[in-house]
C-alpha cells in the first residue's frame, strides 16, 4: 500500500483518489510556484519509480471507495513514468469513475506519451509560459525541453485525443504576467475544453508573489472565455461554518448531502470542508461506500449509541 492517495478534495475534480507513480520529487521541471517545494531529481528520462502490479493492485482494493475521479498526480509529473500508459489503461477496466491525468504537458510532444495519456478520461495540462525567456524563468525546465515543443505537442494532442481537455494556465507575479496576452494566444491555439487560470494561493518553492483578485479577474478580459480557479478567501463565513456544525453534529453526510441541505455550491463545500478537517472540527469516514462528514463531537456521540 501507499501508492494511492485521498480521497482529497479538489475544487477542480471534486472527490479525487490520487495516483502516485513517482518519488519524490521527480520532475522535469523546477517551477518557482511548485507546491511541493525544490524538484530533488530534475530529470526527462522516463523511467520505472514504483512496481507496476502493485499499484494495480491497490487501485483494486480502492476501486468501491467513493471518488469522482481516479487521478494521476502526485510527487512529480506522471508522464516521467514508463507505466503511465499500462497502468491508466488498468484502472479504466477497473474503477467506474473517470480517469484524470495532470501533467505539465512537456513530454506531450512524444507520439508515444501522447498515445499513453489519451487512454485517460479528463487531460488536466499546464501552460505557463508562450516563450522560451519565460519557460526558462518560470518552470525551469530539465535540459533540451522548449516551450515551442510543449505548445506543439499540446496541439498535436488535441487531435489525437477525444477526451476533455482542462488547460492549467499559472500566473506569477513580476515573472509571466506580462506575457499574459502571447500565453492566451498560444493556450487558445491548443483548443483545450477549458481554460484555468490560477495563481500562487499555495505555499511555493521560491518567494513568488500572487496576481491579486482584482488583477486576475482583468486577466478574463485577456483569457475570454476561461475560468479563475484560486481561492483567495480561505475562510468559512461564521453563519455557513455555524449552521454546517449544527448538521453535521446532528448527521453524517455525504458532499452532496451537505450541498442540498445548505444549499451550496459543490466547490464551496468542498472548500468548507477541507478547512473544517483541517481545524479538527468535522471528520470524515467510510461507511457503505460512501464517504460520510461528520463533526468530531458529535460523531462521538453517535459512535456510543452504535
Ligand atoms: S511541473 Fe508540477 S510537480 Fe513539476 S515542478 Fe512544476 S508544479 Fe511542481
Amino acid at each position: 500500500m501507499g501508492y494511492l492517495f485521498g480521497p482529497v478534495l479538489s475544487r477542480r475534480l471534486g472527490l479525487s483518489m490520487g495516483v502516485d507513480l513517482l518519488k519524490y520529487k521527480t520532475c522535469n521541471l523546477d517551477c518557482v510556484y511548485c507546491e511541493l517545494g525544490r524538484t530533488a531529481c530534475l530529470t526527462s528520462c522516463r523511467d520505472r519509480f514504483v512496481p507496476r502490479q502493485k499499484v494495480i493492485k491497490e487501485i483494486e482494493l480502492k476501486r468501491a471507495e467513493p471518488f469522482d475521479h481516479l487521478t494521476f498526480a502526485g510527487s512529480g509529473e506522471p508522464t516521467l513514468s514508463i507505466d503511465l500508459g499500462e497502468i491508466v489503461a488498468q484502472a479504466k477496466k477497473i474503477v467506474d469513475s473517470p480517469v484524470a491525468v495532470i501533467t505539465n504537458s512537456t513530454l506531450l510532444s512524444s507520439p508515444s506519451v501522447r498515445k499513453e495519456v489519451s487512454a485517460a478520461d479528463v487531460v488536466l495540462p499546464s501552460l505557463d509560459a508562450a516563450g522560451e525567456n519565460a519557460f526558462r524563468d518560470i518552470n525551469r525546465p530539465a535540459s533540451g525541453l522548449k516551450a515551442a515543443d510543449m505548445i506543439a505537442g499540446l496541439k498535436d494532442f488535441r487531435k489525437e485525443f477525444s477526451g476533455e481537455i482542462w488547460l492549467e494556465v499559472m500566473l506569477v507575479r513580476g515573472i509571466n504576467d506580462k506575457e499574459a496576452e502571447a500565453i492566451a494566444r498560444a493556450a487558445e491555439s491548443t483548443e483545450p475544453d477549458r481554460i484555468q487560470l490560477n495563481t500562487v494561493v499555495r505555499t511555493p518553492a521560491e518567494p513568488v508573489e500572487p496576481l491579486s483578485e482584482e488583477e486576475m479577474r482583468r486577466m478574463l478580459e485577456i483569457f475570454p472565455g476561461a475560468e479563475l480557479i484560486p481561492d483567495w478567501d480561505w475562510s468559512v463565513p461564521k453563519r455557513v461554518r455555524d449552521r454546517l456544525m449544527q448538521l453535521l453534529n446532528s448527521r453524517e453526510c455525504t458532499l452532496e448531502e451537505i450541498s442540498l441541505d445548505q444549499d451550496l455550491e459543490t466547490g464551496d463545500v468542498i472548500k468548507y470542508c477541507k478547512i473544517l478537517e483541517k481545524d479538527g472540527l468535522i471528520a470524515r469516514r467510510l461507511l457503505g461506500g460512501k464517504l460520510l462528514f461528520h463533526a468530531v463531537d458529535g460523531f462521538a456521540d453517535d459512535a456510543s449509541r452504535e
